[in-house]
């Protein structure tokens, strides 16, 4: 009989945050395969655990996974486990379930901690529908193309960011998607855990240096289609402008009436300029 593949949520910083189910599960398997085996062993110490553990990271899943379907096959249980929350979710895990299930593995879920889920419940913002967007790429050019797809979505954003890297984050989404409310929840489930919720600007103002783990809620986008359209023609020249509607084929006398609308200004001043 082949073994089972167990996905096992782990705490985000509170050790308390480990559910009775994950704890037998880990009792029970044969091997944990961990993101880090160090910081698992930490884990395992406190809950006086012993077993074998292999390293199961981003880098060796491709062929870490290999090892770990061979195991189940010889009809060992297999949990996974990341260094914190749950396994998957912007952390290891997805290559070994679409293998598993390949193989007609059974992949069973052992929910617990997630960052996402316990900021965004705390947010204050919208929980009935919400976009999880995880980490931005590095590469400023890919993270400028997410945050512009992204701009017209109505449900609630959900980001993970390094500290090091928020402030510059939280500049690019406020030049892209506006000057959103947003909550930011810093250090989860730990001692210094902390909730800084307003508008971007000012809560980049009250910020100072961001120290601990963050994830940044974003509120979705309040805009209609049409609206988001005039927000961009607002931030183009008024050529530009006059060209978007040229290419629609409206006159001269229709695009600067429209032009004086988007931009909530006198007709006159409009026609002046195209004088
Ligand atoms: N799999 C994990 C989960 O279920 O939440 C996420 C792992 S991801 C590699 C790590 C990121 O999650 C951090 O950079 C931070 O954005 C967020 N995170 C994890 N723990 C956190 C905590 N205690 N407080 C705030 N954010 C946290």
């Amino acid at each position: 009989m082949v073994g089972k593949l167990y996905l096992v949520a782990t705490p985000i910083g509170n050790l308390e945050d480990i559910t009775l189910r994950a704890i037998n599960v880990l009792k029970k398997v044969d091997l944990i395969a961990a993101e880090d085996t160090r910081h698992t062993l930490q884990l395992l110490n406190h809950l006086e655990i012993s077993k074998p553990l292999v390293s199961y990271y981003k880098q060796n899943e491709k062929y870490k996974k290999e090892l770990i379907i061979e195991k189940l096959e010889e009809g060992k249980n297999v949990a996974i486990v990341s260094d914190a929350g749950t396994p998957a979710i912007s952390d290891p895990g997805e290559e070994v379930v679409r293998y598993a299930i390949e193989k007609n593995i059974d992949v069973i879920p052992i929910p617990g901690a997630n960052a996402a889920i316990s900021a965004l419940i705390c947010s204050g913002l919208n929980t009935n529908q919400f976009t999880f967007i995880g980490f931005l790429p590095t590469n400023k050019k890919e993270k400028k193309e997410i945050l512009e797809d992204i701009k017209q979505e109505k449900r609630t954003l959900i980001f993970y960011e390094a500290p090091h890297k928020l402030t510059k984050t939280l500049e690019d989404i406020k030049e892209i998607l506006g000057n959103r409310e947003i909550a930011l929840a810093r250090e989860l489930t730990k001692l210094h855990e902390e909730f800084i919720r307003g508008d971007i600007q000012s809560v980049l103002k009250n910020l100072g240096e961001p120290r601990g783990e963050f994830v940044i809620i974003v509120e979705g986008s309040k805009l209609g289609e049409r609206e988001a359209q005039i927000e961009d023609l607002k931030q183009l020249s008024l050529e530009k402008h006059y060209e978007f509607y040229q290419n629609l084929g409206m006159n001269k006398k229709e695009i600067i009436k429209q032009i004086a609308k988007d931009r909530k200004v006198e007709k006159n001043e409009i026609y002046q300029y195209f004088m």
